[in-house]
């Protein structure tokens, strides 16, 4: 198995540590001849992500993950990753891939609550610790998603087939339970 990680901007190395600690190999993606290379998993890191959409287009790399997307490869966005996959932002007219049928609402916590932490319940998982950083959320969700866990009343991860997203990010924690129900997903 071999795992691809959206390297253009944001926190893909911390993705990286992670699947390290699992054993996984992984390569990052920057340009477009990365695409070229066989993989089985795509984790869309968190960051900016009107800066990672941009950059999606300029390096010619939207498209063909797309389409990969599309076809069910296996992917897991976190916070940034999970905006540029919702169908609709509603704070925002920006969509990016689209494929993924919900309301994301970004920096949905505000300025004062825009980073913190708890531990909540994942759906398929169990408890786990969440870190939100100016952290989206899912305002709702479409029938063909499902809702995998809710903080304060708002959903903060989901998943719709080969898709998966998190508001938060595991890979800010040193568990590792939310990446490995994302590998139990490729297969
Ligand atoms: N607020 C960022 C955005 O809208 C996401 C934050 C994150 O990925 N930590 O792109």
């Amino acid at each position: 198995m071999v795992i691809a990680v959206l390297a253009v901007q944001g926190s893909f190395f911390e993705h990286e540590r992670i699947l390290d600690r699992l054993g996984v190999e992984y390569f990052e993606i920057r340009h477009k001849s990365d695409l070229g290379r066989d993989f089985d998993g795509l984790i869309l890191p968190g960051g900016e992500s009107t800066t990672m959409g941009k950059l999606l287009r300029e390096l010619d790399l939207f498209d063909t993950l797309k389409k990969k997307i599309i076809d069910g490869l296996p992917v897991y966005g976190t916070c940034a990753g999970m905006i540029l996959l919702s169908s609709r932002l509603s704070n925002d007219d920006n969509v990016y891939f689209g494929t993924m049928d919900m309301t994301v609402r970004r920096n949905a916590y505000g300025r004062q609550l825009g980073s913190f932490e708890t531990v909540a319940d994942v759906k398929g998982i169990g408890e786990v610790p969440m870190v939100f950083i100016r952290a989206p959320y899912i305002e709702s969700i479409g029938e063909k998603a499902e809702a995998l866990a809710t903080v304060n009343g708002n959903i903060v991860a989901a998943r719709q087939g080969n898709q998966l997203v998190t508001s938060f990010h595991p890979e800010l924690t040193d568990n590792t339970k939310v990446h490995e129900y994302f590998l139990s997903m490729i297969k």
